[in-house]
């Protein structure tokens, strides 16, 4: 039996993690006039936010849409988005004086810094009167006779009627990401999906990696694809195989022994050009005129690895210039695995949503118990589209509970 806690620990709500859906759902709960806490076991509220968009924050995306998300059970996210939507975000960020500009594909970004955001969020939390407590670790959870919650945070009792859970997913895990969502779901008689590193760089075989690595650093537009999925993007080559948006959008949809299909001249009939190029120019080299559609470090070694780096335009039959073409137009590459959650931006899986209330993110067989953010089996595609699930299944859980 768990000893009962003083008053001054009890609450209507509380939220484990302090991150961009558990703050949201603490405003929207405090703004209800609902007794919040939110605790985390971090030393700072916000950390992913910190250091999303490269320290700029890509706090939204305008055409968020429910196939932007990858889900076992797509539909899910309807309610929550049409609910909450990034207008309403951006109403946030412009009440609180934050600017911000569109950077490509609806994109949108602070123009100064990160933190703003979280600051906002900070001073709406202090606003609606929720209590924060940082660097405080959840070390158990009983459910009570009257059935709310009994938590044991850093030795203390603290009670509550419902509790929101807002850990997020496994990427990261030196900033302190847990599997503790998946444990609470498990504790609770919550199913969760399988899981797995998704907005992730993609790695190469020793042989591969071996040839490509004069190629590090060069970065291109090109479309990736891996079955049905497609995305025209930049990529870019790094010391352990690809990296760049067409890559991590692509490396969620993308599964072990598949291969990836690349076109790094998106739009471009290269065949048809080298033809017209040889007609024109005959004496070219073949590295030139693929140089004049490709960084020229690119065309160079795709020239290579064809075995047409020596002689000219002249000396290669339509044979030889069609499979030179296709290797920039439909290079099919089988990556070996992928960086892993060390640098994955986002967890794929999680917290089955089949389990889920879509309106309230409540757990249908756990009444009060609601899992809410990137810890529910619901991941954006980049640019802006998982902190917008966040806000909305935080806004969700937050007129709930
Ligand atoms: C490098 C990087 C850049 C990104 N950039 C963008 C971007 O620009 N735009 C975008 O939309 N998405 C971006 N993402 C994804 C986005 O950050 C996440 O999807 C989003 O933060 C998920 O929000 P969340 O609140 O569910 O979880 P989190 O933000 O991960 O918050 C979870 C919180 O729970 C706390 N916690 C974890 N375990 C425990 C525990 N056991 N006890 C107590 N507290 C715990 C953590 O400390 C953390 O504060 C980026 C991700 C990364 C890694």
């Amino acid at each position: 039996m768990q000893p009962s806690a003083s008053a001054s620990n009890i609450f209507d709500v509380v939220v484990v993690g302090a991150g961009a859906a558990g703050m949201m759902c603490a405003i929207e709960a405090g703004r209800r006039g609902r007794r919040v806490l939110i605790v985390d076991h971090a030393k700072a509220a916000g950390e992913k936010i910190r250091i999303s968009g490269g320290g700029r924050c890509n706090f939204t995306n305008i055409h968020t849409a429910p196939d932007r998300f990858i889900s076992s059970n797509p539909g899910f996210v309807i309610s929550a988005l049409r609910r909450f939507r990034p207008r309403d975000f951006i109403d946030r960020v412009d009440r609180a004086g934050v600017a911000w500009h569109e950077k490509t594909l609806g994109q949108l970004f602070c123009d100064g810094s990160a933190q703003q955001i979280i600051d906002l969020l900070l001073s709406d939390m202090g606003k609606a009167g929720v209590q924060l407590r940082l660097s405080a670790a959840v070390d158990r959870i009983d459910r009570l006779a009257d059935g709310g919650f009994s938590l044991t945070i850093g030795g203390a009792q603290v009670e509550a009627g419902a509790l929101v859970i807002a850990t997020g997913g496994k990427s990261i895990p030196k900033m302190g990401a847990t599997g503790f969502a998946y444990d609470v779901a498990r504790q609770f008689g919550v199913p969760v999906t399988e899981t797995r590193p998704g907005l992730v760089p993609l790695t190469f075989e020793a042989g591969l990696l071996a040839r490509t690595a004069p190629l590090a650093g060069v970065s291109t537009p090109a479309v990736a694809a891996a079955g049905k999925a497609r995305f025209a993007e930049a990529l870019l080559f790094t010391h352990r195989g690809l990296s760049g948006p067409a890559i991590l959008q692509i490396s969620s949809y993308w599964r072990e022994g598949q291969e990836i299909v690349l076109n790094l001249a998106p739009g471009l009939d290269l065949f048809a050009e080298l033809r017209a190029a040889r007609a024109e120019h005959g004496r070219q080299s073949p590295a030139t005129a693929v140089a004049r559609h490709l960084p020229r470090r690119l065309a160079q070694w795709i020239v290579e690895e064809q075995g047409a780096a020596s002689g000219n335009l002249a000396d290669l039959s339509d044979v030889r210039l069609r499979a030179l073409a296709g290797a920039v137009n439909a290079w099919a590459v089988k990556p070996v695995g992928s960086e892993g959650y060390r640098t994955a931006e986002v967890t794929l899986g999680g917290v089955d949503t089949t389990a889920l209330d879509s309106r309230t993110l409540m757990a249908k067989a756990a009444p009060g118990l609601h899992f809410i953010g990137e810890a529910v089996d619901v991941a954006g595609w980049l640019g802006g589209y998982n902190f917008q699930w966040a806000w909305a299944s935080g806004w969700c859980a937050g007129q709930a509970v």
